[in-house]
């Protein structure tokens, strides 16, 4: 039995889509993982490649320049990915939860401006909420915007831990439009990189997920045009809140895919590898770790897969996918972290991909909300 330890019943539409993701992945991520990861970041390349098959903004309407297609196609994209451990090109940022804000909040200009350049490729998009001193407390972000008497912002202020920083023509900043007002202050503003006043910082120096260009980002009185406000002033902690459960859901698919990986390349390196006379696969310490592993990642793809046709139906609520975010992530590391045990020396070089799996695997229960800030939101929902 090979992959069928993990079966995917997809529909034939998501079976065509699925080849042409694995495909992709094998073909067009995976021979340059290694050098992305020294270089510190992805080619622009191969967000043009992705935008040539197809893969980018699969859900944006196709008057928009996407598939049209639903939260299925980004399922399948992710975990072709995953499952390999290709972390490098934050392909769903872009197209599941920068391009969803335009989509849902932006004006026809806004979407016609950035959308089918984004489903293409041309453009890739960042979203910048996290700032030097606070993260988790979102409505205390210190960026500011100020309406003009011309009607354009001005925006200063730095952000940092910025997923495609290097690369994003398009950010989506969290500013204070009306600071006195806390989290009714908060806005959302459509940042185009080529104008004055934007500055990228250090490319951050990370413990995993090295092919990824988080950064810096600096707004130096930036002057935005007045069309560069995403949706109502004021309005944007609300916006947030209405995304996260989404972005939530795809770091926990992200998860689901990494633990399928994983115990695929610890089964097979437990039938190759011989120890005291005998394959490893022989030890019943080492096979009931890997039976347990997999039991592990069963209930995780059914939790997901529940989430995720509640969020196909519209029922998807915050506090049932911050609990699916917190338990995946969590569960992620454990599985790895027991993975990489049965590799020994081995699965600590990073020449092997559990190793860096394993690296990647411990951001997943911080960034997207910490697992204690998902546990808040959780117990909010059983006690208040
Ligand atoms: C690789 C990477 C990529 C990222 N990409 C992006 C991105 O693209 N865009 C973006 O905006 N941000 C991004 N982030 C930022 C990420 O979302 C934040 O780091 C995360 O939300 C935590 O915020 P913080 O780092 O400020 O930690 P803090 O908020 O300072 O938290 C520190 C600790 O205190 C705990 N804590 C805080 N408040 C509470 C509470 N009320 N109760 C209990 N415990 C609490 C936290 O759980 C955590 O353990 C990224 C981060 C990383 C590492």
């Amino acid at each position: 039995m090979t992959e069928a330890l993990f079966e995917d019943h997809d529909s034939p539409e998501m079976a065509a889509l699925r080849d042409t993701a694995r495909r992709f992945a094998r073909e067009q991520v995976a021979p340059h993982h290694a050098q992305w990861e020294r270089d510190g970041m992805v080619s622009r390349d191969v967000w043009r490649a992705a935008g040539t098959a197809g893969l980018l903004c699969m859900t944006t309407p196709e008057a928009l320049g996407g598939a049209g297609a639903d939260f299925r196609a980004c399922q399948v994209f992710t975990q072709e990915l995953g499952r390999l451990g290709l972390s490098g090109p934050v392909f769903h940022l872009h197209s599941e939860i920068v391009a969803p804000y335009l989509v849902h909040y932006g004006s026809a200009a806004q979407q016609q401006r950035w959308l089918p350049r984004m489903a293409s490729g041309e453009v890739i998009g960042a979203i910048a909420m996290t700032e030097p001193d606070t993260g988790s407390d979102l409505a205390a972000i210190r960026t500011r915007a100020v309406q003009q008497p011309d009607g354009r912002w001005k925006l200063s202020g730095q952000k940092t831990f910025i997923s495609n920083g290097q690369l994003a023509d398009l950010v989506i900043v969290a500013a204070k439009t009306q600071p006195e007002k806390g989290a009714k202050g908060v806005s959302l503003l459509l940042v185009d990189t080529s104008l004055p006043g934007f500055r990228r910082g250090r490319k951050l120096e990370k413990l995993g997920m090295l092919a990824q260009d988080t950064s810096e980002l600096f707004f130096d009185d930036m002057l935005l045009p007045a069309d560069a406000l995403l949706g109502e002033d004021g309005r944007g902690f609300g916006y947030l809140m209405t995304e996260l459960p989404q972005e939530r859901l795809l770091v926990a698919l992200w998860a689901v895919a990494a633990m399928e990986g994983a115990v695929l390349w610890a089964r097979d390196w437990l039938r190759e590898r011989k120890a005291f006379g005998a394959p490893l696969a022989d030890k019943q310490v080492l096979r009931h770790g890997l039976a347990a592993c997999w039991s592990d990642t069963l209930a995780a793809r059914a939790f997901a897969e529940d989430c995720v046709c509640r969020h196909i139906d519209g029922r998807l609520d915050s506090a049932t996918a911050s609990a699916l975010k917190a338990w995946a992530s969590e569960m992620q590391f454990s599985v790895l972290d027991r993975c990489l045990q049965m590799f020994g020396g081995w699965g600590y070089m990073r020449e092997l991909p559990i190793a860096r799996a394993w690296a990647d695997a411990r951001v997943q229960r911080i960034y997207g909300g910490t697992t204690e800030i998902m546990r808040e939101l959780v117990a909010r929902r059983l006690f208040d």
